[in-house]
């Protein structure tokens, strides 16, 4: 035991004992290294009724549009990561109001947890991941130019529940797993 985890180099893939999958198991000292969904949080942000998008300067689907997300660190709050994401894709000062929706989009293993907040003031500008960030009109949303399946679903479900009160989070829409468009 006692490895530090850069130590442990001969792993190998075998069901543990006890397990029904097979894992990543150090054959020196038995460690088993486990792969588990990555957490992406993110958020709708409105201005004056406009919409925060950025457009991706990194892979994939660079150049398309989503909201200000990404992945969870660790020891972070969900919320304090998507405050921390909205401010690295977009310098934005974002105020997170609620939890929109949960998407589960179990083809790469994510988990994405996306608020609903709105910038305190019209102030934003692209971060090093974005080449440009706006604010868009409903009817200005470039819908074909989005990164990913769940950016459609946030932007939607938000126009739902927009201006009607009390609301609870959203999950996948009926029978949506996250799969990409097939490339144009
Ligand atoms: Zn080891």
């Amino acid at each position: 035991m006692a490895h530090h985890p850069a130590q442990h180099e001969n792993f190998r893939r075998r069901v543990p004992e006890g397990d029904n999958r097979e894992r990543l198991v150090c054959d020196d000292c038995g460690l088993i290294h486990y792969d588990n969904p990555k957490i992406v949080v993110g958020a709708v942000v409105t201005y004056d009724g406009r919409f925060l998008l950025c457009r991706r300067a990194i892979q994939p689907r660079k150049g398309y549009w989503t909201l200000p997300a990404g992945f969870l660190e660790e020891h972070e709050t969900t919320e304090d990561g998507a405050r921390r994401e909205a401010y690295e894709e977009a310098t934005a000062d974002i105020r997170i109001e609620q939890l929109l929706a949960v998407y589960n989009v179990p083809r790469i293993s994510q988990v994405q947890l996306i608020y609903k907040a709105h910038l305190g003031e019209p102030s934003f500008s692209p971060g090093t991941e974005s080449l440009d960030v706006r604010l868009f009109a409903w009817a200005e949303i470039p819908w074909d130019e989005l990164a990913f399946p769940s950016v459609h679903w946030a932007l939607n479900q938000f126009r739902e529940i927009d201006g009607k009160g009390p609301f609870s989070p959203f999950t996948n829409p009926a029978g949506e797993l996250g799969n990409m468009p097939p490339k144009a």
